[in-house]
């Protein structure tokens, strides 16, 4: 990118002017990852500060069975094969419980497209966790699973998401959206929900009052230009709604340990690499500069590695997510040694240690408690990446 070009998306970042998607794109093909970065990191401060949020959650997968086959999918399994589980509510509740001593303050739900199991199951599991874990937030299901639900129960969104949230759910999770564009989308989604629905379903969800979390897989099959397109969506629709609460990145994942039959479920692996870190700092950075209207960008640690994290977030990310717990969905198996569980210590100084100061939140984004930032009289205090 040229300087004149530099000067010109500066002027308008500066000026709180939006971008589109030629500046979108454009600012992808920029190799100055160190200029998109310290832009991004002044939007990011201006929005949130020197902050960055986290919570202590636990995700939580009630069953790995599916009737799709995403092609870059490690987590589902058929009917019968070895592996496959559905939980009884009474297990669900237990390892939920287990959390209990962490001061857990929300679970993470997200599962397999069961082909048999009834709709009623999912109300009576929130139900049961609500009741052992009155406290905890709980923050369930894709808008895939709440279009699934709409097939199972022959109720429509309304009703389904009325239901649960009757019995317990504050929040559906971000999945399902992967890349919206179908170019794309036709090769790598292997269910019925596309953006029609998926933005459908987001609408009703917002229209109850409920503030959901938006994201998008990238780093697979699709192209700059796809994620500059995925976003610029996103952003009409909170334009509408303002029910999105943040905006998440999801790095694609190869499996780098077979599963345990032996299988390697991932199609897409073949023919992939995953994104590089320096890939991955830029899709924090654009998406933070483009997505002037969502307060939040947050680094799933889990799918980016624990340093990439750190870097994001002085490249727009100011969220990290969480303690989370047995991560399976894309995690099968992780070859960088990422592990699956951080507690509240160890976030404290995963993000003390990055330069910022930790402030706990709640699901809906209300502040739980604010921590001191790194300790200046520290003689090993971190540098700031941008000074
Ligand atoms: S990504 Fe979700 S819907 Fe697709 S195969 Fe995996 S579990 Fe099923």
């Amino acid at each position: 990118m040229d300087t004149g070009r530099k000067r010109e998306i500066e002027a308008k970042v500066e000026a709180g002017e939006r971008l589109g998607y030629h500046d979108g794109v454009a600012l992808y093909e920029c190799d100055d990852l160190a200029w998109l970065g310290g832009l991004a990191h002044a939007v990011r401060t201006r929005k949130n500060g020197d902050r960055v949020f986290f919570n202590v959650n636990r995700h939580l997968n009630l069953t790995n069975v599916c009737a799709a086959s995403c092609a870059y999918c490690s987590f589902q399994r058929k009917p019968g094969e070895k592996a496959a589980y559905t939980m009884r509510v009474e297990e669900a509740v237990r390892l939920a419980r287990e959390m209990e001593p962490e001061g857990i303050t929300e679970l993470h739900i997200v599962n397999g497209l069961h082909p048999t199991l009834p709709w009623r199951y999912y109300p009576r599991v929130l139900r049961a966790l609500k009741q052992a874990l009155p406290g905890v937030s709980l923050k369930c299901f894709t808008a895939t699973e709440i279009h699934w639900f709409e097939k199972i129960s022959g109720l429509p969104a309304g009703d389904v998401l009325d239901e649960l949230m009757d019995a317990g759910l504050e929040s559906l999770t971000g999945g399902g959206a992967e890349i919206f564009d179908w170019e794309v989308r036709s090769q790598i989604v292997d269910h019925d929900t596309h953006w029609e629905d998926w933005s459908r379903i987001h609408r009703v969800a917002h229209g109850k009052g409920l503030r959901t979390p938006s994201t998008m897989l990238y780093g697979h099959i699709e192209e700059p230009r796809h994620r500059v397109d995925h976003v610029l969506r996103l952003r009409e629709l909170q334009d509408e709604t303002g029910g999105f609460a943040v905006f998440i990145p999801l790095r694609y994942q190869h499996d780098f340990v077979d599963s345990a039959d032996g299988v390697v479920r991932n199609r897409l692996q073949a023919r992939t690499t995953m994104a590089t870190p320096a890939e991955a700092l830029k899709t924090f950075a654009v998406s933070r500069l483009l997505l002037d209207n969502v307060e939040h960008v947050k680094c799933f640690w889990v799918m980016h590695g624990l340093s990439t994290a750190q870097l994001a977030l002085s490249f727009g990310a100011d969220d990290l997510d969480g303690s989370v717990v047995e991560y399976k969905i894309t995690h099968d198996a992780d070859g960088y040694g990422t592990p699956h569980t951080m507690h509240r210590a160890d976030l404290l100084d995963l993000i003390r240690d990055a330069g910022f100061r930790p402030v706990e939140r709640n699901t809906r984004y209300g502040v739980i408690r604010e921590y001191d930032g790194p300790d200046p009289a520290r003689r090993d205090v971190p540098h700031p990446v941008w000074a």
